[in-house]
């Protein structure tokens, strides 16, 4: 009996809207009065202030799952949620540390690098919504807020112009004229600076000897580069653990393999926030006297978000018969690189190696 009546209404009702969208806009007004939208926005005014536009609109293009306004690139599930790079990088992270397939938080959907798209509308919409500025707490455009806050906000957070000679000072920039009328880093003696001075000089030397020490590498005879691309792979424990792996690849003539792990092979690195990822360089061929070698990592001339920048970290192993593989090692990079590294389908590095000539 429902099924007949149901059926009833719906072959009725466009028999009724036809002759209706046809007329005057009048009518159409007059039509739309007995169905549903009416009722609906009878419902808006209910709020005590109504929320202005640009809040209804930023609520629609936040990112589905922190919710935020995202300044990053805006994301797409095929069915149109929307979700910020930071966020979707996690998700594809921590479902590929699960093994599992990464799905829409909203609809389910299957999502990956290849089937989501970015897009752009929504990126731009947003940087045209209003923002307010951290110091002074005035609103500005999304698109503009970054310069606003970092040089021309007369509320923003500064340093005193002598804080290379060691001034502590910190304040809004409206009152950095006030302390510099009265700091007194300028009028102070070659004797009381010194210190600052070579503390900041050891710093920099520190930095400077780092990359000599890349440069002099360089120049020995013995130096093997490697463009590497590891591929995660996964344990036959009962729960599968992910790690990444290199093929073989021959360097200075011998043989070897790169090995990676998430977090320091800890049991469940999708519940931890942080992620890191350290590697072990295992030397593959059979040898019958050692080999001293330096080795670094930089980043590598392939793969898809070539802006993780690497420092280079020169460690130093000895590898002989007995001795084939080195400690797991960290990698200096952000836990936010490590998850867009993750979430990526391998990842390139360049490893430099030197072996060092007998004394
Ligand atoms: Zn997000
Ligand atoms: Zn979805
Ligand atoms: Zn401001
Ligand atoms: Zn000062």
């Amino acid at each position: 009996m429902a099924e007949t009546t149901n059926s009833n209404e719906i072959q009725q009702n466009p028999v009724h809207d036809t002759p209706v969208l046809t007329t005057t806009d009048q009518s159409t007004i007059d039509s739309s009065v007995t169905h549903e939208p009416p009722r609906k926005k009878s419902k808006i005014p209910l709020p005590e202030k109504p929320r202005l536009l640009e809040e209804r609109i930023g609520s629609i293009l936040s990112c589905c799952i922190c919710l935020d306004l995202s300044t990053l690139a805006m994301f797409q599930c095929v069915n149109g949620h929307l979700m910020c790079a930071s966020c979707f990088n996690h998700l594809l992270a921590d479902c590929k540390l699960k093994d599992e397939q990464t799905t829409c938080p909203n609809c389910r959907c299957e999502i990956s690098k290849s089937n989501c798209t970015r897009n752009l509308a929504v990126e731009k919409t947003i940087s045209e919504l209003p923002i307010e500025c951290d110091y002074c707490h005035k609103i500005f455009l999304r698109s503009e807020i970054k310069l606003h806050q970092a040089e021309n906000c007369s509320d923003r957070l500064t340093v005193c112009n002598y804080a290379l000679l060691g001034c502590p000072w910190t304040g809004s920039f409206h009152n950095l004229s006030t302390h510099l009328a009265g700091c007194e880093y300028p009028s102070k003696t070659g004797l009381e600076l010194i210190c600052t001075i070579q503390a900041y000089k050891k710093a920099c030397d520190e930095e400077k000897k780092c990359l000599e020490t890349v440069v002099d590498l360089l120049s020995l005879n013995q130096i093997g580069v490697s463009d590497l691309i590891l591929k995660p792979l996964r344990t036959d424990d009962f729960v599968a653990k992910l790690y990444f792996e290199t093929s073989r690849f021959t360097a200075l003539q011998y043989q070897w393999q790169l090995r990676a792990r998430i977090n320091d092979n800890n049991p469940h690195p999708h519940t931890t926030v942080t992620r890191s990822l350290s590697y072990q360089l295992v030397l593959k061929s059979k040898v019958s006297q050692t080999i001293d070698l330096k080795f670094f990592i930089l980043k590598g001339p392939h793969g898809d978000p070539s802006n993780v920048s690497i420092q280079p970290i020169i460690h130093h192993f000895e590898f002989s018969p007995n001795n084939t593989e080195t400690e797991y090692l960290k990698l200096p990079i952000s836990s936010h690189e490590c998850n867009r590294i993750l979430s990526s389908s391998s990842i390139s590095f360049r490893l430099l190696m030197v072996q060092l000539d007998k004394p």
